[in-house]
């Protein structure tokens, strides 16, 4: 069931939905800056960069990374629904932070080799996303330290 205060968002990649839930306050990572959602935000479509996807509900947080795509937010009858259409999407406690850190790895030294056989554009993405997963563990991590102190 839908409520006209909350907003009902879903994350969706290729292979599955991620999450179909209610939320107060959704904050996005934009192409054109961070967005805030909350029910009766504007309808939008716009991009995401590959960041923290951060889900407040009531006195809950859940965390995500996702790899860029698209968010698009309509307003229903019965409230407010976002969609995240992700390339990837993790919860922040499903990151696999040698994995990540691989990745960057593999994706700088791809880049200083300056070699005409190396897609950078490709290369460039995978960093993004690498460091935008590791940067979710990091904030994650630095969150829950301020909380238990
Ligand atoms: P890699 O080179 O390590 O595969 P990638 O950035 O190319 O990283 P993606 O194409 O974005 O990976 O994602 C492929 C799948 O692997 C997705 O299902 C994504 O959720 C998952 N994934 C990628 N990196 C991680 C990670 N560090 N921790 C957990 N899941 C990951």
């Amino acid at each position: 069931m839908a409520h006209a205060h909350k907003v009902h968002l879903r994350i969706v990649t290729a292979d599955a939905q991620v999450l179909d839930e209610e939320a107060d306050l959704v904050i996005a990572p934009g192409g054109a800056g961070e967005l805030g959602i909350q029910a009766r935000h504007i309808p939008i479509v716009t991009t995401l960069k590959p960041g923290e996807l951060r889900i407040l509900e009531q006195q809950t947080e859940k965390v995500f990374a996702v790899a860029g795509g698209f968010l698009e937010v309509r307003n229903e009858d019965e409230g407010s629904a976002a969609i995240v259409l992700a390339n990837a999407a993790e919860p922040a406690e499903g990151i696999d932070v040698a994995r990540a850190e691989a990745a960057r790895h593999r994706a700088e030294e791809r880049l200083a080799q300056r070699d005409a056989n190396i897609d950078a554009v490709r290369a460039e993405a995978a960093l993004m996303r690498a460091t935008a997963r590791l940067k979710v563990v990091e904030q994650t991590n630095t969150r829950r330290r301020n909380v238990g102190q």
